[in-house]
């Protein structure tokens, strides 16, 4: 061991839907080193969607585990690594007991859409019995309006409060937890925390607000758990983590090959891509394609409310006593997970790579379109309704056109949320980031530049969400020189090239099959249920 060099590294632990990974980082974000485990997805009803929390942290570890032995294979210490950060999918939501350490049932992931029933409820309340906002209690439509003001959000199944509040009602230990004030409720990140300052003997139980954005419990200016929401949804304060920035050390990993290690950055994984991505500043804005795909535009330090359908949400909170930076967000829930759905559900793809050289085979849809709405449709459309759907088959019919025609619809929601950018910003995007395991396939991003009409960057490197979180941790600590607010101190991260995809459709055509899109959206509308 007396050969190893020591260096300085960044870790970065990227809890995805999908896929765990810890990625060792140096100071120009090369890849020193790294590990990925994918873990089970549990899908026990229609629209339903789990994960076991101890198999997430159990994936964490041997992630960790085997990129620092990865590491020390070639010729660094351990030691080498200063400090990690930590990105994760958002909103899904984890249950555990603050006796034990141990989660209480299966978490809810964020497109899980089982508390369908819970919106129409909770939309209900906030018209009848009204939602407070600066003072007054606004009832009917301005309610909505007023819950909308505070968190920035909608009333969907796709945030975390509804997913806590039906584990209260559906499961007896949670209920008995919440009870008994043994219940800890928290997203990914809050849990690995958790777990990692103190394994099962209780750690620290933070969120940082990025994450807590996506609550719909979060009073969305004053950065504080708003009580008034607490009651509306039934929670109690005690069960809620405390809230911190998203640069800053929060505590050290108590166990494994990185004891001792501080964590000090944190954001949710949407967040942490725009931050990996430079997008710091007011303007700046890319779009993730991973299992949902999720396009992000910084508006400074100003909330910026949508009137199109977009959300508002925290970006990153650099440090304690720094004014936290917006964003506009766009979510599409189905993006890659319909490319596993044809490669897992309905076998037409080998891999999910191999759906770009079947759409390929053909030139076009032939009229065909997919609503890939498995969930409802997310913004801009907000509709817990919508169902998938396939429309404009014939006997002419391939498997390549329903593959070309599920790159498409990913460029559709993709069009959808622009054009609400659009019209909330009135900025006109010249060009757009993309990144995400998605944006592996050329078709994808060839059918995306068609479609949207816009030139797609693709940068070279692109593990810009794990490379966000290790910014705001190397940041907080000064590694490297960096810091966030000085975004000159990043000049020499991720200078790799980057490949530019531009339309080549023409605007007749674009249109043409627009329209055709927003036809089809409207059918596959108030189907769940009817
Ligand atoms: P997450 O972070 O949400 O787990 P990733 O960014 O790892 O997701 O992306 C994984 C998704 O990308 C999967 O849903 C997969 O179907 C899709 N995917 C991976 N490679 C390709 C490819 N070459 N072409 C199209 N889709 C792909």
């Amino acid at each position: 061991a007396s050969q190893l060099r020591h260096g300085q590294f960044v870790g970065s632990l990227d809890c995805g839907t999908t896929s765990t990974r810890f990625i060792i980082f140096d100071r120009y974000a090369n890849i020193v080193a790294s590990h990925q485990i994918e873990f089970p997805q549990y899908y026990p009803e229609p629209g339903w969607h789990e994960h076991d929390a101890e198999q997430i942290m159990e994936s964490c570890d041997a992630c960790i585990d085997q990129a620092c032995s990865e590491l020390e294979t070639l010729g660094w210490t351990k030691e080498s690594v200063k400090v990690i950060g930590i990105t994760n999918q958002r909103e899904t939501t984890v249950a555990w007991s603050r006796k034990t350490g141990k989660s209480l049932c299966r978490a809810i992931v964020w497109d899980d859409n089982r508390v369908k029933n819970l919106v129409v409820h909770f939309e209900n309340q906030a018209k009848t019995k009204g939602v407070e906002y600066e003072g007054k209690v606004h009832r009917g439509e301005e309610g909505l309006k007023a819950l909308r003001k505070l968190t920035g959000l909608p009333i969907s199944t796709y945030f975390s409060a509804l997913k806590i509040r039906w584990m209260i009602d559906h499961n007896a230990d949670v209920k008995k937890a919440f009870d008994e004030d043994d219940l800890l409720f928290g997203t990914v990140e809050s849990w690995i925390v958790y777990r990692l300052t103190g394994a099962t003997d209780g750690g620290v139980h933070i969120t940082d607000v990025s994450n807590a954005s996506r609550t719909l419990l979060l009073n969305l200016r004053k950065l504080q758990w708003e009580p008034s929401l607490l009651e509306f949804f039934g929670l109690k304060a005690s069960m809620l983590p405390t809230l911190a920035s998203s640069s800053e050390v929060y505590g050290k990993i108590t166990y494994g090959l990185l004891k001792g290690v501080e964590i000090a950055g944190l954001a949710g994984d949407q967040q942490a891509a725009l931050v990996g991505n430079k997008c710091l500043r007011s303007g700046e804005a890319k779009c993730t394609y991973g299992t949902g795909a999720f396009l992000l535009f910084c508006t400074g330090e100003e909330v910026v409310e949508s009137k199109a359908g977009l959300i508002s949400s925290v970006a990153y909170q650099n440090g304690k006593d720094s004014k936290p930076v917006y964003c506009l967000e766009g979510s599409i829930g189905v993006a890659g997970s319909a490319i596993k759905w044809l490669r897992d559900s309905m076998g037409m793809v080998q891999s999910a790579a191999d759906v770009n050289t079947l759409a390929q085979k053909v030139p076009d849809t032939a009229g065909l379109y997919f609503v890939t709405a498995f969930g409802g449709l997310f913004a801009p459309y907000w509709d817990p309704s919508a169902t998938g759907m396939i429309i404009g088959m014939s006997s002419y019919t391939t498997p390549a056109h329903i593959a070309r025609a599920t790159l498409e619809a990913n460029a559709f929601m993709t069009r959808a949320v622009i054009e609400s950018m659009k019209l909330d910003s009135g900025v006109d995007m010249k060009e757009m980031k993309v990144d995400g395991g998605m944006t592996n396939g050329d078709m994808v991003v060839e059918i995306l530049a068609d479609l949207v009409g816009l030139d797609i960057v693709r940068p070279e490197m692109r593990e810009s969400t794990a490379l966000g979180s290790a910014l705001l941790a190397g940041s907080a600590v000064r590694l490297f020189g960096w810091d966030i607010a000085r975004p000159e101190t990043l000049h020499e991260v991720n200078t790799a090239g980057s490949t530019t995809f531009a339309p080549k459709l023409s605007a007749a055509d674009r249109d043409a099959k627009w329209e055709g899109w927003q036809r089809a959206v409207e059918r596959c509308r108030g189907w769940a249920g009817g």
